[in-house]
């Protein structure tokens, strides 16, 4: 329902909260805080409370963190809501005309018995032939009913395809970052938990990549959140180019990229670490409205193998102690877990 009161208290909660938290007042974060404001964003509402009450500072970063993590699964959760409304729409269209079409077959039938009953009294040539008209009107009613029902059961049929299909479209947006059209955290959580089971299975080997864009900070304050964000497009498609077959990339945080190779071993993973690194690097990277040359990007990776039985948790941690090993020596850098540079950083810790 629309009411104006609450709308305008919600907004006026969010500009306040806005000026507070000292959030710059962008139309993207009057949004978030608009949605935390109302509440009507359940996940929002308690990352955006805990950063209040902890006084967590609102950096960029962190505001296209949450935005990433609760406002693509928000706005599934709508598009889903909808989709159960138009499926259960259909199916009560449809029960409706069968329990119809029932009613009018018992009828029909009732039609012909009662005729049955008719012809075994005697009758004359006159009402034989008002039974048979009868007989054949009441036929003739029941061929158009069917017609009709089937045409309406083949519309329904089509609708529902069209519901799943668009089904699907929620299911895949729901697993896909928007930004870059790669998988989201959710996504590269599945593929983590399947290629679990599968190791457990057959023993193959699985690795992890986890990539971070090299001073991107910097980048974004010289060219700005925008063409920040056509470099996080740019490392997600130099990330799947450089993939094959049940490999997922997935954006995992802000500027944060994830890779889960399958039946890869340890020194393979570093090769196609190695090959992504050089792709980023590669990139020319050029301000479309302007032609600004942009300089170069590079990205650090880090790369762990999964031990038989160990949960992604552990082993994220390792590959994100050998990224931050890579940003240690220098950056545009490719470590892994036996690297030799880790044990030295171990040791000075
Ligand atoms: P390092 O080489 O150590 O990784 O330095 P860095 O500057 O990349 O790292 P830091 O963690 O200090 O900064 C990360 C930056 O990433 C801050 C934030 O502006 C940027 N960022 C995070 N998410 C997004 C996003 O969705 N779009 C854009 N354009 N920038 C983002
Ligand atoms: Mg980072
Ligand atoms: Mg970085």
């Amino acid at each position: 329902m629309h009411r104006p009161d609450r709308e305008q208290n919600f907004a006026q909660t969010a500009i306040a909260l806005m000026g507070e938290c000292a959030v710059a007042p962008t139309p993207e974060n009057f949004e978030l805080f608009y949605a935390y404001a109302s509440g009507a964003n359940p996940s929002m509402t308690q990352v955006v409370g805990q950063m209040i009450a902890a006084r967590t500072p609102f950096t960029e970063g962190a505001l296209a963190e949450i935005r990433l993590r609760c406002q693509s699964s928000a706005r599934a959760a709508r598009a889903m809501e909808s989709l159960g409304g138009g499926m259960s729409d259909v199916i009560s269209t449809v029960l409706t005309k069968l329990e119809a079409a029932g009613k009018h077959a018992v009828d029909y039938s009732n039609t012909l018995s009662a005729a049955t009953g008719t012809l075994e009294e005697e009758q004359s040539p006159a009402d034989l032939r008002k039974l048979v008209d009868g007989l054949l009107a009441a036929t003739h009613a029941m061929e158009t009913r069917a017609k009709a029902l089937e045409g309406e059961l083949q519309k329904s049929s089509e609708q529902v395809s069209e519901l799943r299909g668009k089904l699907a479209d929620v299911r895949k947006e729901s697993l896909t970052d928007p930004l870059t059209n790669i998988a989201n955290r959710k996504a590269f959580d599945d593929a983590v938990r399947d290629a679990i089971t599968a190791m457990a299975e057959t023993n193959e080997p699985v690795t992890l990549l986890m990539c971070d864009i090299d001073h991107f900070k910097k980048f974004n304050d010289s060219w700005g959140h925008q063409t920040g964000d056509q470099v996080l497009k740019l490392v997600a498609a130099c990330l799947t180019e450089n993939l094959k077959g049940r490999d997922t990339a997935a954006r995992y945080g802000g500027e944060e990229f994830a890779v889960l190779l399958r039946n890869t071993q340890l020194s393979d993973a570093c090769r196609v670490a190695n090959q992504i690194r050089l792709a980023v690097e590669g990139r020319k990277l050029v301000k479309k409205s302007t032609g600004d040359v942009l300089g170069v990007i590079t990205i650090s990776i880090g790369v762990a193998q999964f031990a038989p039985g160990e949960v992604l948790e552990t082993v994220m941690r390792r590959a994100d102690a050998c990224l931050y090993g890579a940003k240690q020596n220098g950056r545009n850098l490719v470590i892994d877990q036996t690297d030799s540079r880790m044990a030295k950083l171990e040791a000075a810790a």
